[in-house]
């Protein structure tokens, strides 16, 4: 194999085309089964078990984490299933603050049920994550950036005081993709992804990914992905593959929009607050500079007491509000009424999410286009909030 750099590893890095045909995109193999010519003897036998368009997506993810083994699962969520499968009753993991609303829902609603039990940190705060390491202890999972505060963990840092206590360190790197940051190379065993965001990209698939440190932790999520059998199907293994293959392209784009759109929001009156790792001022950013490659394309604000978030997102007309990020184009949503509503407000109010709080999945549209929308957006709350000023109709606050 020769050495490729990460770009070039997204078109030609693991499989990356039909061995039997030399067809240049690996063909969706819809078969259920494979014939044996001699019993045992067969590369593949079953699609649960091993299908060649999902082995290929999973060779690439592999390749460009920088891991030594893939697996595709039929969601993020599965995957995230799937990892904590390996465990048993009894366990304890130390568990970011921040993550994902889907995440806490399993963990309260199916994983305790099992009999593993979490304790929550901020696991920015060392000291608070060693803290809450017991003898039970088995691993830390955290997300960096969390969602949607932007909160950045010190990888390295983490992955450390694992290693001390002899636990895994599991990352959900959804938010950054492989091009922005890659947990295995600062010393992480398991990363995992929602492929329907980055990886994937046109809002299309629904797909997980996991990639383990080496072959050991690999062997046993290969055992579980194919004995829970929450596997990627080849077409939607295909169309990942796909969606991969400009990750670098669209990468480039969503952090030269990001950009543009802090630096908009920062001059923005409207806005009282903004969370983006990229910002000099954020607590995080010198964490944010030596882990990630760019700062991500997720950014989340609040507007000035007395803006409506509805009246902003509702007037927008290129933005697009819906749930979901790391589309191709741009997504906006209000995570206290949306993503994170089923967290009780009180909790949610406490870790930071407050009912102003808006959430910005910047997209590849033309940056003039992104930026006058934003701005007919600040002027539709400007103007309801002038027109209530001006008892003209009453505060729906
Ligand atoms: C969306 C998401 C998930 C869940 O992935 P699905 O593919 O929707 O099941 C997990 N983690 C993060 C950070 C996400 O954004």
């Amino acid at each position: 194999m020769i050495q490729m750099e990460f770009e070039t590893k997204l078109l030609h890095g693991g499989i990356s085309e039909d061995s039997a045909t030399g067809a240049t995109s690996v063909p969706i193999y819809m078969a259920s089964t494979f014939r044996q010519k001699k019993i045992g003897e067969n590369k593949y036998e079953y699609s649960r078990t091993g299908n060649p368009t999902r082995d290929a997506v999973e060779a690439l993810i592999a390749e460009l984490e920088g891991g030594s083994d893939g697996f595709a699962f039929a969601s993020g969520s599965a995957a995230i299933n799937t990892v904590f499968s390996m465990f048993q009753a009894g366990d304890h993991f130390v568990i970011g603050d921040d993550v994902y609303g889907g995440t806490f829902r399993l963990i309260d609603s199916v994983l305790k049920r099992f009999g593993l039990t979490f304790t929550v940190v901020d696991t920015r705060d060392l000291e608070a994550v060693t803290a809450a390491i017991t003898p039970a202890t088995k691993a830390i999972y955290l997300e960096t950036p969390t969602n949607p505060l932007l909160r950045v963990t010190d990888i390295s840092a983490v992955a450390e005081i694992a290693h001390h206590h002899e636990l895994l360190t599991i990352i959900d790197n959804t938010f950054s993709s492989p091009y922005v940051q890659r947990p295995l190379e600062l010393g992480v065993d398991i990363v995992l992804h929602s492929a329907s965001k980055y990886l994937g990209g046109h809002s299309d698939v629904i797909g997980g990914l996991v990639v383990t440190k080496d072959h050991a932790l690999g062997e046993k999520i290969g055992y579980l992905q194919n004995a829970i059998g929450s596997i990627l199907a080849p077409q939607e293994s295909w169309l990942l593959q796909r969606g991969m293959k400009t990750l670098a392209l669209r990468m480039r784009a969503h952090l030269a929009n990001a950009e543009a759109v802090f630096n908009f929001l920062k001059n923005e009156p409207a806005v009282a607050k903004i969370y983006y790792p990229g910002d000099p001022d954020n607590p995080d950013y010198a964490v944010a500079k030596k882990q990630m490659h760019g700062f991500g394309a997720m950014i989340s604000f609040e507007l000035q007491d007395g803006l409506n978030p509805e009246t902003f997102v509702e007037n927008l007309q290129v933005i697009t509000l819906a749930e979901s990020l790391g589309a191709l184009e741009s997504l906006i949503e209000i995570p206290a009424l949306m993503t994170h509503g089923a967290i009780p407000r009180e909790t949610r109010l406490k870790n930071g999410i407050k009912d102003e709080l808006i959430r910005l999945s910047v997209g590849v549209e033309d940056q003039r286009d992104l930026l006058a929308d934003l701005t007919r957006g600040f002027q539709s709350v400007k103007e309801q909030a002038d027109d209530v000023a001006n008892g003209k109709v009453h505060s729906q606050a």
